[in-house]
């Protein structure tokens, strides 16, 4: 299936998800994720404030702050993303596309994240992911030198055998959905 009529199909599906199973499921993956070792050991996280019915990361940035972590929200400038810390989800607020953006100025360097959460309409069983067909993070991590881990935060209807895949797409380490952890390396 080419990449837009995938868009479309889990855009719907994902869209008809009611609040309480939307919550429910969240939860579920977000309690999956906090006992990760690759979450616990790592010091700077990058995690997405959800739109249209994405994974919640809500939990997974008050368990963060409670380890002490250094927690990071991505902002849009033109076709590229920065990441800037966030110590109160009160900092956040609607930007590009409808997407809580932190406001500060503190831009952390690729350099220094661990671990970075990417949202996504559908991902597939060898790493790969599809996303509103932008390429941000794509582009992000063309920019820069691949560092830290990626992981990807799903519902299992989301999970795929084999999405399309073109050169710039990104590879990821790890998806972790209600009922499973993939680990791609
Ligand atoms: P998404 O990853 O959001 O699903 P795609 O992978 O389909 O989106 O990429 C969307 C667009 O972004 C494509 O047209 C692609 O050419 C462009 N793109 C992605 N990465 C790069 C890059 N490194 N340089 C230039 N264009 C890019
Ligand atoms: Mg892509």
């Amino acid at each position: 299936m080419p990449k837009h009529s995938l868009r479309e199909q889990m855009l719907e599906h994902r869209c008809r998800l009611t609040a309480a199973t939307l919550q429910q499921l969240s939860d579920l993956i977000q309690s999956q994720f906090v006992e990760l070792p690759e979450f616990l050991a790592a010091d700077v996280v990058a995690l997405y404030a959800p739109v249209r019915n994405e994974v919640a990361t809500a939990e997974l940035f008050r368990a963060g702050r409670k380890m002490g972590k250094r927690l990071l929200f991505p902002r849009v400038f033109g076709k590229h993303l920065e990441f800037v810390e966030v110590s109160d989800w009160s900092e956040l607020h609607s930007g590009a596309f409808g997407i809580a953006e932190p406001t500060g100025s503190n831009v952390v360097d690729s350099a220094a994240i661990d671990l970075m959460v990417l949202p996504g309409l559908a991902f597939d069983r060898r790493g790969h992911r599809l996303g509103y067909g932008k390429g941000y993070y794509d582009r992000y991590w063309q920019q820069q030198p691949r560092h830290g881990l990626l992981l990807g935060l799903a519902f299992d209807f989301q999970v795929v055998d084999r999405l399309p895949v073109e050169h710039h797409d990104i590879q990821l380490d790890l998806l972790v959905t209600e009922t499973s952890l993939l680990r791609f390396v």
